[in-house]
């Protein structure tokens, strides 16, 4: 999952690459290093375990001159995470030097075989395989640079996004790609190269995205960045323009990127639903519905491919599109799914969510979607990103950069889309009558100014959670629409506290998890007022008959669970099919102060990356 980074130009390269690192480092941060084309040794590589602040304080007393240089942040698939496993591995000649996001798949094999031709390798990585691949056969072809790299890829499996440097071509850096994301970024006289366009946007928003089997070539002085297939067969980019500015990627003020992006929620809302939901129209507009209507309202069967947080939202979007559509949906891991044999055909539509548009899985699902036939619907935040441009149309979430690894603002953009999809494919449908159109399109645009209400309880919220740091477990219940919250409130937990927590129907506690209730078990219960309040009251009450300490998040005003729960956070009314957009505010924050309380890195915790371009 990694970060890659490079450039090449006439700035010195290493604050660039040290600043798009430091960008990058949610996509991984075990270990961290830089390659340079310094002025006076010529190609030196610096790595280290640690994050690249560790790298930083290596380096001070090191030569990091040099208007060239590849970068990179790891996230370890294969080897542990070391300073000799850290990129960037260097070639057994010691000519060359690259950087790669993904997994080699047939690594063992290739590493076999240049062993048995003599070649050393000091890592346990399947990246280094690449690096002494392309040095054997520029060595044995005495070929340049350029056709190494292209022969050398034919032989691999595997995802990868890889830079490499070269001492002997000093003025220029190859890169190329396969599942992996890369970006260009084109400047006046220099180029730069990000796995996302953060590291790039403060120098140039002109940027060229790699396709699978594009290879990159920047050279120093060249107006234009070269971009060929593995035959050298040139290939044209459209040059595109990002629209993201640097105030989105910084913390602005709070202590961490997912406290802010917590807080960004009803502006993020604002930002998906801007030119889509109209009150004044009442009614919702989504352009990939008018773009595509005959295949989205002709369905067969919606089935949505999604992993982590992006399923949750998933199964909120099954409720909302199977109660407002009337279309049977399914929802599947993305990860299963691809190694399934679906009974699927063109009568099928599958949406693909994810945030990063890269999750490696869920671009596989897509791929065998596509291949029996299926119309593919993807539902990202990331602009550009690899599953937009997969699929057949989809909807941008909007709501800005995700950094924070446990996802937020990105989980109430993507339930948001699915309302909005669920209300014009409704109403496209006729499946949905007119009053309930118009009180679901005014309630949804009143969404924002009610998770205001609930960020305000922030306090209260840290105030709860200090009474929890002690816990080893937790259980999140909840019903119907709450039930995926329930799920994303523990996964929440988990992820950065490293708290054990399980997510339930609160109805299945009784077979078996009630076992597990006893004085020390906090409990958190969704327990808003609409049809299923009542059931929910009685397993409250079957906790508390137990010793459990309940912290039920309810309907404002609601004295009646206040009275049975030890802690409890209101949230304002809305419609039942809502109610995740705010009910999800409580269980982020939650999960949120007890990780700090705990003293934990809320922002990169320990063993996850944000965008999970491996399978
Ligand atoms: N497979 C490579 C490694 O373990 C790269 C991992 C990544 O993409 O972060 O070093």
């Amino acid at each position: 999952m990694c970060g890659i980074v490079g450039y090449i130009g006439r700035r010195q390269a290493y604050p660039v690459l040290i600043k798009g690192l430091k960008r990058l480092e949610y996509r991984g941060y075990d270990s961290a290093g830089v390659a340079l084309i310094t002025e006076t040794k010529g190609l030196e590589v610096y790595k280290t375990k640690g994050k690249v602040a560790d790298l930083e304080a290596y380096v001070e007393d090191k030569d990091v001159t040099g208007t060239v240089g590849i970068a990179h942040t790891r996230w370890a698939t294969h080897g542990e995470p070391n300073a000799t496993n850290a990129h960037p591995h260097i070639s057994c000649s010691g000519n060359l030097a690259l950087i790669h996001n993904g997994i080699i798949e047939n690594y063992t094999v290739l590493k076999e075989a240049l062993q048995r031709h003599g070649v050393a390798f000091k890592s346990s990585t399947d990246t280094e395989v690449l690096v002494q691949l392309i040095d054997y056969i520029q060595q044995h072809l005495k070929t340049d640079l350029l056709t190494a790299v292209r022969l050398a890829l034919r032989q691999v499996i595997g995802a990868y996004a890889i830079a490499i440097l070269d001492r002997n071509e000093p003025n220029q850096i190859i890169a190329a790609r396969k599942s992996s994301p890369l970006v260009v970024g084109i400047g006046d006289d220099e180029f730069f190269l990000g796995s996302d366009a953060s590291p790039i946007i403060e120098y140039t928003d002109k940027v060229v995205y790699l396709d699978d089997n594009d290879i990159a070539v920047l050279r120093r002085g060249a107006k234009e960045a070269e971009f060929v297939n593995f035959d050298n067969e040139k290939i044209e980019h459209d040059v595109k323009t990002v629209d993201l500015d640097l105030g989105q990627i910084e913390k602005g003020g709070y202590p961490h990127f997912m406290l802010k992006e917590i807080f960004e929620q009803p502006k993020s809302l604002r930002d998906c639903m801007r030119g889509r939901v109209n009150v004044e129209a009442n009614n919702v507009v989504l352009s990939a519905v008018i773009d595509y209507r005959k295949e989205l309202i002709n369905a067969r069967r919606y089935i949505i491919v999604a992993c982590g947080t992006s399923w949750h939202a998933s199964l909120i979007g099954k409720q909302l599109l199977e109660s407002i559509c009337q279309i049977p949906v399914e929802v599947e891991y993305a990860s299963e799914f691809r190694y399934s044999n679906p009974v699927i055909d063109s009568r099928d539509v599958v949406i693909a969510i994810s945030q990063s548009g890269e999750t490696a899985d869920t671009l596989a699902a897509i791929q065998l979607a596509k291949e029996r036939g299926a119309f593919i619907f993807g539902i990202c935040n990331a602009i550009g990103s690899s599953i937009p441009r997969a699929t057949n149309t989809g909807c941008y979430i909007h709501v800005g950069p995700e950094i924070g690894v446990a996802s937020t603002k990105a989980f109430t953009g993507q339930v948001t889309v699915l309302t909005m999809l669920a209300l014009a494919l409704g109403k496209a449908r006729g499946t949905i009558n007119n009053t309930d159109y118009v009180n679901l399109v005014r309630e949804l645009d009143s969404i924002p100014q009610k998770m205001e209400k609930v960020l305000e309880q922030n306090d209260h919220v840290r105030d709860i959670s200090r009474v929890f740091t002690y816990a080893r477990n937790f259980l999140y219940l909840g019903r119907g629409y709450n039930y995926p919250v329930a799920l994303e409130g523990a996964l929440k937990l988990k992820e950065i506290s490293y708290i054990h927590a399980e997510g339930y129907p609160a109805a299945e506690m009784k077979h078996g998890p009630i076992a597990l209730i006893d004085d020390e078990m906090p409990v958190v219960v969704v327990a808003t007022q609409n049809p299923l309040y009542d059931k929910l009251m009685s397993n409250i009450q079957e906790i508390k008959a137990r010793n459990g300490r309940v912290i039920a998040i309810v309907t404002e005003g609601d004295e009646k669970v206040k009275a049975l729960a030890d802690e409890f956070v209101e949230l304002p009314q809305t419609i039942e099919c809502l109610e995740p957009l705010l009910s999800t505010i409580p269980l982020q924050l939650l999960a949120y102060h007890i990780a700090v309380q705990k003293g934990k890195n809320v922002d990169q915790p320990r063993n996850l990356a944000k965008s999970v371009t491996v399978e």
